[in-house]
């Protein structure tokens, strides 16, 4: 999907939704919800989670911007594309998100229902017969009324047992288990202080269905099958065997890639907590991948700065230089090729105009390195000098930038005649008079941002 400025494009959002802007409860900011939905499609199936769990709980985190009425997350199953729907919709908001089901829709659902029943007592017997075997859980029970401690709401789990103290409970997962009953469950559990296990009957990495998804991403992109070959391995074994599958985190832009392999359940790390049961820690282990874009973006900022002090060091105009950079980005040094598509990581409106901005980057990589780059000066307080007398819609980020290359006691020093200092107080004086003469120049906001990091933010 395409990147543009707005992020519009990029979304994951349906292309014209009815309800179009939301009201986050937490801020209270309204925000278009192609930037709610954003482009990350695990965040994203977190979030969904998050928001229907919200509304359980009676804190809905998004109000229709219309009608603040409670929405949440729903998928366009097709298209793989999402939109929010008014929890309640009597005709008072113009935005109209719930339709009827069509007939086939309906169809589909209890014809897949009956199929599923027979598989669904089978999973619970294969379950019971595996918990069984393995000699490490109690009070193994199929559809016993779970009554809540605090609550006094009672489920009826497909399968119970006790593993030492914990309460687990296993629920198989069918097509037609929708997000509500996954979100509502999952609280539940939550509050019991007990542990909610989902089991597939199978999980195709090509056809994942969505409802399977909710389940994966939010337990830490593990899922567990139980089939007739796990029931007479864990039999044989005299183990809990499963099957799981799980994602292995890759660099960004990366697919993580998906790994299969029967288990032990005493292989999982448990946390009630979060309502996670895991084999591989994926989340864990991509917190140690380096982050990839940092340092490609930190890698094009030396770049450039090397090739800048070339070009300074070679031609000592900077109408020469002008001439020398003209071509960028479309001409740049060819060592950047293998940092990928430079335009990647440069400010998109370089590839449309502005002629890189001569000046500014000389007295900036001035501030950096303390000493004339790119201008003919022989002492770094002459290219203060200049940059005020000549760039003061650039002189609120030369402040900056002299504050974070600490360039204050060097301009003191050589400040033999007190003459930078008198143009201190005048400036100042002014830019209170006249703020409108002072106003950043925003331009190349972006790649100063780029390419000079620490001086972020940019006043
Ligand atoms: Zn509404």
């Amino acid at each position: 999907m395409r990147n543009t400025a707005t992020g519009e494009d990029a979304s994951f959002s349906v292309k014209r939704p009815e309800v179009a802007r939301v009201l986050e409860s937490a801020s209270g900011e309204e925000a278009a919800v192609g930037r709610v939905i954003g482009d990350d499609y695990e965040r994203l199936i977190q979030l969904r989670m998050a928001v229907k769990t919200g509304i359980k709980e009676g804190e809905p985190l998004y109000l229709c911007a219309e009608c603040f009425t409670p929405v949440y997350l729903c998928c366009r199953k097709e298209e793989r594309r999402f939109f929010f729907r008014h929890t309640k919709e009597d005709g008072t908001c113009s935005a109209r998100t719930r339709g009827l089901l069509s007939q086939e829709e309906i169809r589909a659902r209890s014809y897949n229902g009956a199929k599923e029943s027979v598989l669904h007592q089978q999973m619970k017997q294969w379950l019971v017969d595996s918990l069984a075997a393995s000699g490490q859980f109690t009070e193994i029970a199929s559809e016993k009324r779970w009554t809540g401690r605090v609550t006094g709401a009672w489920r009826k789990p497909d399968v119970s047992a006790k593993w030492g103290d914990l309460k687990v409970a296993f629920e198989v997962q069918l097509s037609t288990t929708f997000l509500d009953v996954i979100a509502e469950r999952r609280l539940f559990y939550l509050k019991e202080g007990a542990l909610l296990i989902w089991v597939f009957a199978r999980f195709d990495a090509d056809a994942r269905r969505l409802t399977q998804n909710d389940v994966f991403y939010n337990n830490n992109q593990n899922a567990f099958i139980i089939s007739p070959s796990t029931r007479e391995a864990s039999m044989a074994e005299g183990k809990f065997l499963l099957e799981c599958i799980w994602a292995e985190p890759r660099n960004e832009g990366q697919t993580p890639v998906l790994q299969r392999k029967r288990i032990s359940c005493s292989e999982l790390t448990l946390e009630p907590e979060t309502q996670r049961a895991y084999f591989y820690d994926f989340d864990g282990e991509r917190k140690k991948l380096p982050p990839a874009e940092d340092t490609r973006r930190t890698a094009l900022a030396a770049d450039f700065e090397g090739w800048w002090l070339r070009v300074a060091r070679e031609y000592p105009s900077q109408y020469e230089q002008e001439e020398v950079v003209a071509g960028f980005p479309e001409l740049h040094p060819p060592s950047w090729e293998a940092l990928g598509p430079v335009a990647k990581y440069l400010p998109a409106d370089y590839w449309l105009g502005p002629f890189l901005p001569v000046p500014l980057l000389n007295i900036l990589y001035s501030a950096k390195h303390g000493k004339p780059i790119g201008l003919k000066r022989n002492l770094f307080i002459e290219v203060a000098h200049y940059a005020a007398e000549n760039h003061p819609t650039y002189l609120p980020w030369f402040r900056k930038a002299f504050a974070v290359y600490n360039r204050g006691e060097l301009l003191q020093e050589q400040d033999k005649t007190g003459k930078w200092r008198r143009r201190v107080a005048a400036y100042k004086k002014e830019m209170k008079a006249l703020p409108e003469l002072y106003a950043p120049d925003r331009t190349h906001q972006r790649l100063v941002e780029l390419l000079f990091p620490e001086l972020a933010p940019l006043p």
